[in-house]
């Protein structure tokens, strides 16, 4: 077109065309040193912030697909700093997400992290033995009271450099709900949240800083609940009326059993029964088996699907029962992460490093690994190395999260921040101790500096987003595609928890954290920080009362 008319400029352009890319790829933007020196200030001065979000997540102790408090919370805070909440995404009514955009809108960055806890995990903050707040009610026995305090700080502080430095961008803040049961993210992407997202920015509580890229170490999983239905019968009286669901429940967990030995080593499968009956002389007409499936991909994975679904064939065959539903209820690929990304961010952990831990700190952690027969190893005081890809050929398989399906479908990553103490159990009550303790604010702390460095690097070096769309499609789904366990179909298990929180939350409002009158939670629970027992238990005689370091403060008034 142009070209015949402007013949003697086109090298001097073409020249320019190909020179201006590269060499505002290569060069920084010259503002995003003083910038980054400038966010890790804004956090550490918003560190009071951090503290209220976690104690606060930590002190309404909700279970999955029941984060109602949480939602109220947190999108108020949102909406306060002008970002505009919508509630309800994904029809899961406890979910939401929060934007805010400056000038283009261009790049998004999303900031995700999961807010629910585990079932009869509820126990004392600083306190390094089991000693609940109310007993059997639920509690942050996995930290995920912390990681939304890390992203919303380091957003905050972004925010307030974008809006002066005119960066244009947006930022969607999202959380993890019922991550528990992986029951939300593939929904999430279904449903078109992450439309438009170019970096997704996933935090979750650790025992270290952590980051990884590639392959990772844990399996996929599939959720899924068999319900069964019989007949009932006076179960003395005419038992040879009855056909027995919880017959057919029970020979379908038997048979996984036998299933079990010709698994590969990398499987994982365990079950509950969530509906065995009524009552011992009612013969049962309907039961649940609610299985978890893992292994390493989709394929293997849906093979024991396939697996239990004949199981449970065979079940109701010999129980004369039938099968009523089979409910997918979670699911979860396994996690990919961006390699772009994770140097980035990765670089940024260096820069800012673990916290400084007092002795209060050691003590408590030191504490409970005492009383947990594990080795006194305190906290953590080395950076964990960059994570590369795992062989999955050599994988012994393990924990799943459904932020895989996340990062199947767009760059992603997540940051491992260091709010808890090594050597717990996991999904227990000892793992919530730290995490309303200033052990786990100041590695929310941490965390939130390292996500704002890494905000800022996405935002004025547009080379990492290419970049990490460049692995994203030329070598991480380059031969693996992307195929959901979910339907269109398939509708988010938000019936789950729902009459556990029903006869917990009367009980644990009453302990919910109230900042305007006390500093910390532990100041509102009269919690001396820390108490320990001295000696193992092991070492000490059942029955013998224990002096505790720190008195017995945390035992009183609750
Ligand atoms: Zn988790």
């Amino acid at each position: 077109m142009r070209h015949t008319v402007m013949r003697g400029l086109v090298p001097a352009m073409l020249a320019l065309v190909l020179v201006a890319p590269t060499l505002q790829a290569r060069q920084a933007d010259p503002r995003l040193e003083a910038l980054k020196e400038e966010a890790l200030q804004k956090v550490q001065d918003n560190s009071k912030m951090v503290q209220e979000i976690v104690d606060m997540l930590f002190s309404f102790g909700e279970l999955g697909f029941q984060e109602f408090e949480t939602q109220k919370y947190l999108t108020g805070l949102l909406a306060d700093h002008g970002f505009a909440i919508e509630k309800g995404v994904a029809g899961i009514p406890s979910a939401w997400t929060a934007r805010w955009s400056n000038g283009t809108g261009k790049p998004v960055i999303a900031l995700g992290s999961d807010v629910d806890d585990i079932p009869q995990a509820n126990q004392k903050p600083g306190v390094g033995y089991h000693d609940p707040i109310v007993p059997g009610a639920p509690g942050h026995g996995e930290g995920h009271n912390s990681g939304q305090a890390v992203n919303i700080v380091a957003a905050l502080a972004v925010k307030d450099i974008m809006e002066r430095e005119n960066i244009s961008g947006t930022l969607l803040i999202w959380p993890g709900i019922a991550e528990e049961q992986v029951g939300t993210k593939a929904f999430y992407v279904r449903d078109g949240v992450f439309d438009g997202v170019d970096v997704n920015l996933f935090t979750h509580v650790g025992d270290n800083f952590g980051m990884s890229w590639g392959t990772g170490g844990g399996n996929a999983l599939w959720s899924v609940q068999f319900k069964f239905v019989g007949e009932s019968a006076h179960a003395a009286g005419a038992p040879w009326r009855g056909r027995s669901a919880l017959d057919a429940a029970m020979l379908m967990a038997t048979g996984w059993e036998y299933h079990r030995e010709h698994l590969q080593p990398a499987a994982r499968s365990h079950y509950v029964i969530v509906d065995g009956g009524d009552q011992p002389n009612v013969v049962p007409q309907t039961a649940t088996i609610w299985f978890y499936l893992r292994e390493r991909d989709y394929e293997k994975t849906k093979a024991m699907y396939d697996a239990a679904v004949k199981m449970a064939q065979g079940a109701a065959l010999m129980t004369n029962t039938e099968i009523d539903t089979i409910q997918t209820v979670g699911t979860a690929w396994g996690r990919h992460f961006s390699k772009p990304v994770a140097e980035i961010e990765y670089a940024n952990i260096e820069r800012v490093g673990l916290p400084k831990w007092s002795d209060a700190d050691i003590t408590l952690a030191k504490g409970i690994q005492r009383e947990l027969g594990q080795e006194e190893v305190g906290l953590a005081t080395k950076l964990d190395s960059l994570g590369g890809p795992v062989d999955l050929s050599r994988s012994l398989g393990g924990g799943s999260d459904d932020i895989g399906d996340v990062s199947w479908n767009m760059p992603t990553v997540t940051l491992r921040f260091p709010s808890n103490m090594p050597g717990l159990p996991g999904h227990n009550w000892a793992n919530g101790i730290a995490m309303a303790t200033p052990i786990a604010h100041k590695g929310a702390v941490a965390g939130a500096k390292v996500q704002a460095l890494t905000l800022l690097d996405l935002l004025l070096r547009p080379k990492i987003i290419a970049d990490a769309w460049d692995y994203f499609n030329n070598v991480q789904t380059k031969e693996q595609k992307y195929i959901p366990f979910i339907t269109a179909a398939d509708k988010p298990a938000t019936f789950l928890n729902a009459d556990i929180m029903e006869k917990y939350r009367p009980l644990m409002r009453p302990y919910y954290y109230d900042p305007s009158k006390y500093d910390t939670y532990l100041d509102q629970l009269g919690i001396t920080y820390p108490t320990v027992h001295p000696k193992a238990i092991s070492d000490r005689q059942d029955g013998q009362q224990q002096d505790r370091q720190g008195g017995a403060a945390g035992e009183g008034g609750l």
